[in-house]
């Protein structure tokens, strides 16, 4: 039987993958996102199985992947298109190249048209492929940027994910309406970009009018997708902190839910970072912070207590993010983030002191 889940990224509007064989507990992940890395290690630890590969549909540029992470710390193989660009993989993965796990595997089909490097997987029975940024529910990925070809999109739709059988499921990269999959028979029919009786021409004519922005991420995500997601500094210790449940963030710094700081609050040093005046404004700080704005932080480090977690709070979290960046450099190795600053804490219901309701 194939163990099958479907994982979202609510921050990237990202789907992952995750396939396994349930006999010899061997599984892939495709298109596994960075900051998701908790949530998939200990998903695959829970279902008992053993990652063999993380698989790419593509270079993205909208997220950084988790493929070196989850290579370094669950010794899994890191395979992508050959003609990606990218360097680092364990494998390069070319038309018609199987990809195993136990008894089961994925067959590699070469899609470019978002990218260059874009690939579908298809599952040894036809049941589903898995389509990345090709084909998406009742529409199609972008071809403004990355080697983007509305010509070679249509023929790859055409070729190789409509010539699949009518009821194969098919799953894409991204979903931003709160769709999960397709079928090739629905898409055949009623996709507004590449179904019905549209020809190529119709299509290129319509992908050159879509006028999107770029996507936020992409100065990241793109440089660091083309090492698999290889972390800048390799020494950065990735091993899980012990004082509290966090999330750790691409640019090199843990964070802290918000419900998780209230629940730890008493235990760890709040440092807020922003100014006097803000401080004591509408936006009011939490019980018991010591205010240290960031341009007085590094001459103040002997203030703290170097035993004792802390987490650095400011307006809206980008400043707190520095400020645990800064402390890091000094020496600190129990810091965290509230990402989101006061802004978020209060509007999820943290408790204040001083500021107006
Ligand atoms: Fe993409």
């Amino acid at each position: 039987m194939l163990i099958f889940r479907q994982l979202f990224d609510s921050t990237s509007s990202t789907y992952t993958y995750l396939l396994g064989d349930d006999e010899s507990r061997e599984a892939v992940l495709i298109d596994p996102v960075f900051e998701q890395f908790r949530r998939d290690r200990t998903l695959i630890a829970e279902l008992g199985l053993t990652l063999v590969w993380t698989l790419e549909t593509h270079v993205h540029a909208d997220h950084v992947t988790g493929a070196s992470l989850l290579r370094r710390r669950l010794g899994c193989g890191v395979a992508l298109a050959a003609t990606s660009g990218a360097e680092g993989a364990d494998r390069y993965l070319r038309q018609g190249d199987r990809v195993a796990f136990g008894a089961r595997y994925l067959e590699v089909r070469e899609t470019p048209g978002h990218t260059n490097g874009c690939l579908t997987y298809v599952l040894d029975d036809r049941s589903m492929a898995f389509t990345g940024d090709l084909l998406l529910i009742r529409g199609s990925g972008r071809t403004d940027f990355q080697q983007g070809d509305a010509h070679a999109m249509f023929r790859s739709v055409r070729a190789q994910v409509f010539s699949l059988p009518d009821a194969c499921t098919l799953y894409p990269a991204h979903d931003y309406r709160g769709l999960t999959a397709t079928s090739v028979a629905e898409e055949r029919r009623f996709n507004p970009r590449l179904g019905g009786q549209i020809g190529e021409n119709d299509f290129v004519e319509s992908m050159a009018n879509l006028r999107l922005p770029h996507p936020k991420q992409m100065d990241v995500a793109v440089p660091a997708n083309l090492r698999c997601g290889a972390t800048s500094s390799d020494s950065a210790d990735l091993a899980d902190p012990a004082w509290a449940p966090l999330s750790y963030h691409f640019a090199g710094f843990w964070q802290i839910d918000p419900h998780v700081l209230a629940e730890i609050r008493d235990r760890v040093q709040i440092v807020d970072v922003r100014e006097p005046e803000e401080f004591n404004g509408p936006l009011g700080h939490l019980h018991g912070a010591r205010l240290i704005p960031l341009g007085e932080l590094a001459s103040r480090t002997g203030e703290l207590d170097r035993a004792r977690p802390i987490v650095a709070v400011c307006r809206s979290g980008a400043r707190s993010a520095q400020a645990v960046v800064n402390l890091q450099k000094e020496g600190f190795t129990q810091v965290a983030n509230l990402p989101g600053g006061m802004l978020r804490w209060r509007a999820d219901g943290g408790e204040v002191e001083g500021g107006r309701a």
